[in-house]
């Protein structure tokens, strides 16, 4: 018979339909899965309960847009303009770093940032994609691995057209793995020649995966498009196929009047990643908009080189005060719906909802919990307001996923963290001199 253990606390936040809070509550683990929440006095009889107090039970968060490995890079090319950092700084360094040993090393050190961080799920756009899930199935984190899809040779793919073997064989590697899927990952309409967004297309819907691509980060590449196709990158991709998939477009901040109605489709979702682009000065999606119009939203940290860290508590409360900043309207994106963002409507977006993104029975148990004993928590009127405009990475005191404790009392349970840093450290005195 498997483990149950009982977790009871102050706030059971479920991010279930219809945004149920459990004051107090408890939710009951057993294995891998959750078997029942509820009130606080129904709880069962079991042998193992882990009582947090003063603290919010909520779903594990979902980064939907990482390039994990980036952060190694860090802090390597700052404030500059977004071709100027990535073709002079990043595409450069890539060449002469990536390797397998250099993936799994970044890969991990983000990992356990993000533990740290409450978040339990992740996906990934880059390179060496194997190393990737194996850091993660290491670490204990979900990943949906991207091997990245692009029109020249990338550090483990020389020629850009096997890249959809590759795919193949880890949808088919990953199948039964319950930490990792695999997504497939076009890096952009500019980085992709038409015949890969086709193959990109058709491999989506053999195989019945998801596809990320960014997408109208800049302006200059919105005008490009036109220029090149005549069209808009959206309208383009639509002409395609792909937008028929279940895709996330990243980043999307400069939509065009023709392509609202192209986004306002289920299986179509807009993936933010608001500190990237502010950094990068790209500009700033119209969140609020989105939101109005019915289009799904979610949100990532995008790499650690453009952001600079993992942390999607910082994206989520951003999220919340770009849409009234921008709108003038502070009713726009409530906290209850900026998490969401990062729990039930990421999950919906990369089609794993019935697994992830809401504590309800039957879901995997994919929990974190915030310890609302802090200043920057007291006192606590409204679990969503403190959860979006007050709290954050120093109140993520535990973490499960798939009912493992992978984070107890802020420690990463499942790799030795000094080591994951001293690695790290060896990366960078390699990069430093360049
Ligand atoms: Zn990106």
């Amino acid at each position: 018979m498997s483990n149950t253990v009982v977790l009871t606390a102050r706030y059971l936040v479920s991010m279930d339909e219809k945004g149920t809070v459990l004051s107090p509550g408890y939710v009951e683990i057993e294995g891998n899965k959750i078997k029942s929440i509820g009130h606080q006095s129904e709880v069962p009889a079991t042998k193992e309960r882990i009582d947090y107090g003063n603290a919010g039970i909520i779903p594990g968060l979902l980064n939907s847009h990482n390039h994990m490995a980036m952060s190694l890079m860090r802090g390597v090319a700052d404030d500059l303009p977004l071709d100027d950092w990535l073709e002079n700084h990043i595409w450069p360094l890539e060449g002469r770093f990536l390797s397998p040993e250099y993936i799994y090393d970044g890969t991990l050190l983000s990992v356990v940032e993000m533990l740290k961080s409450g978040t339990t799920f992740t996906t990934d756009m880059y390179f060496f994609e194997d190393e990737v899930a194996r850091a993660c199935t290491q670490a204990g984190i979900r990943c949906m691995i991207g091997e990245g899809a692009m029109a020249f040779p990338t550090p483990s793919v020389k020629d850009p057209g096997s890249v959809f073997d590759v795919i193949r064989k880890q949808a088919k590697t990953y199948r039964s793995e319950e930490l990792i899927s695999v997504h497939v990952a076009a890096h952009s309409t500019y980085a992709t020649t038409e015949e890969q967004l086709v193959r990109c297309d058709e491999l989506a819907q053999e195989l019945d995966l998801p596809v990320q691509i960014h997408c109208a980060e800049s302006k200059k590449e919105v005008e490009e498009s036109i220029a090149k196709h005549g069209k808009t990158q959206i309208a383009y991709l639509n002409d395609l196929g792909l937008l028929d998939r279940r895709i996330g477009l990243v980043h999307m901040v400069w939509p065009q009047s023709g392509d609202w109605e192209h986004l306002k489709r289920d299986n179509v979702s807009v993936v933010s990643c608001l500190q990237s682009n502010l950094k990068l000065a790209s500009g700033m999606p119209p969140i609020a908009h989105y939101v109005d119009e019915g289009i799904r939203v979610c949100l990532g940290t995008d790499g650690a080189a453009s952001n600079n860290n993992l942390d999607i508590w910082e994206e989520f409360r951003l999220a919340a005060l770009i849409a009234k900043g921008q709108s003038l309207d502070p009713i726009k994106v409530p906290a209850e719906r900026a998490l969401r963002m990062v729990t039930i409507d990421a999950a919906k977006a990369w089609g794993i909802d019935s697994l992830l993104g809401s504590i309800e029975k039957g879901k995997a148990a994919d929990i974190t919990v915030v310890d609302l004993d802090h200043p920057n928590t007291t006192p606590c009127y409204d679990i969503y307001s403190t959860l979006v405009y007050a709290a954050g990475v120093s109140n993520v005191k535990d973490v499960f996923v798939a009912g493992r404790r992978v984070l107890k009392d802020g420690i990463v349970t499942t790799v030795d963290e000094d080591e994951v840093l001293a690695k790290a450290a060896n990366w960078a005195e390699k990069i430093k001199p360049l």
